[in-house]
């Protein structure tokens, strides 16, 4: 059956990213029998160029009816001073809102050619692959009250809300123990609950849900400033780790950069079972390289990969297109981000290399 995939290439090196994708997906079905149609659209400052919005309704529209979306990345110097609504990033939290994505997924995986290159020592990190689940649409980032309060006398207050309910904490959590029975089946929820009665709530919630829909997950869990430690004690300990949005965005960053650089990384964010996911690099659109075919494709083209594995039906060529990546760093081929190797490449020489392998 046909799957549909919208690009939505972006700004700066988005398009210049995406376009290597592009490149993955016609491979694919013409070599390997996958069968996903391509749909483009404007986003970011492209679209407001054109139509004076960061994203029209004919796109959202388009995102919700396609089984996936690829985004390049938005935003640059040339849109930074509009007001907040028209600016290139309001695009991506409407296009976030509109498509429900709770569960962002960060993988932080070492891939054996760059394994020199992490701060860690190789020994800690060579064969590392951890999967975050990082709850994206609730918590202290967008609960109420929050602001600035003028407390009289010149002294000020600002306040940020954390609180989650039964029903945001079980949603996620579904999607971290689903992961975790795909690959080793082990889940570590992360949270407070010593110090935090959202906390509380999250590990009692996570608890019962393991207990009674997945029994066969071996569920750990632990405080977040532990697992801070851990991950560079001895990140290798861990599978699946499950948090809200705060502790998320954090350890994700933490533990992404150990693996190697930005462009290295993808990510995912996904919704009800069934509904499209968001797929994107999580770098941003490099105003600073772009037009110059010298970023790094790898992150999009990963972020295919995870779609191709959550959205597309074929987990089958995600492992394929992985395995491509990973061939053809240890054949030396490298963009300027990285170190080492032995054929220093541009962006589409590297799609070549990757295309060349698959
Ligand atoms: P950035 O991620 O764009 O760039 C940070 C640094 O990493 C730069 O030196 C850049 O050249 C380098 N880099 C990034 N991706 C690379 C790649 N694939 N290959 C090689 N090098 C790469 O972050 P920034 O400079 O803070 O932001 C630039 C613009 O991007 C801003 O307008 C920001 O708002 C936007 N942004 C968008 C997203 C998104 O679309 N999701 C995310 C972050 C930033």
């Amino acid at each position: 059956m046909t799957k549909t995939i919208l690009l939505l290439a972006g700004d700066g090196i988005g398009p210049e990213v995406t376009a290597q994708s592009r490149r993955v997906i016609e491979h694919l079905n013409h070599d390997h029998g996958s069968d996903v149609a391509i749909d483009n659209a404007l986003f970011g400052g492209a679209a407001i160029d054109a139509a004076g919005v960061p994203i029209e309704d004919a796109t959202v529209a388009r995102a919700l009816a396609s089984d996936a979306v690829l985004l390049g990345a938005v935003g640059g110097p040339q849109w930074a001073e509009a007001a907040y609504n028209v600016r290139p990033e309001a695009g991506l939290l409407r296009l976030r809102t509109a498509m429900n994505v709770f569960a962002n997924l960060r993988p932080a995986l070492c891939f054996e050619a760059l394994a020199d290159e992490s701060t860690l020592k190789r020994e800690y990190i060579d064969g590392l692959d951890i999967m975050f689940v990082r709850e994206l649409v609730g918590g202290v980032y967008f609960n109420t009250p929050r602001g600035i309060e003028d407390m009289g006398s010149g002294k000020r207050r600002g306040i940020n809300t954390q609180n989650y309910t039964s029903d945001e904490i079980i949603r996620v959590a579904r999607v971290g123990f689903e992961l975790a029975r795909k690959r080793s089946g082990r889940l570590c929820s992360v949270e407070k609950s010593n110090v935090m009665e959202s906390g509380l709530l999250w590990r009692e919630e996570v608890t019962a849900l393991g207990a009674s829909d997945y029994s066969d997950v071996e569920l750990s869990h632990m405080y977040a400033d532990n697992c801070a430690m851990q991950l560079v004690r001895a990140p290798k300990q861990f599978d699946v780790i499950l948090t809200d949005n705060l502790f998320g965005d954090l350890l994700s960053d933490a533990a992404a950069m150990l693996t190697g650089s930005l462009g290295m990384l993808p990510s995912a964010a996904l919704g009800d079972a069934g509904a499209p996911g968001l797929y994107e690099p999580i770098h941003g659109s490099a105003p600073d390289i772009a037009g110059k075919d010298i970023a790094n494709p790898c992150a999009s083209i990963l972020s295919l990969a995870m779609a191709l594995r959550s959205s597309l039906g074929r987990p089958d060529l995600a492992e394929t297109v992985e395995h491509a990546v990973a061939r053809t760093l240890a054949d030396g081929y490298r963009t300027a981000d990285l170190a080492g190797g032995s054929h220093l490449v541009g962006t589409s020489a590297m799609g070549d290399a990757i295309l060349a392998r698959l």
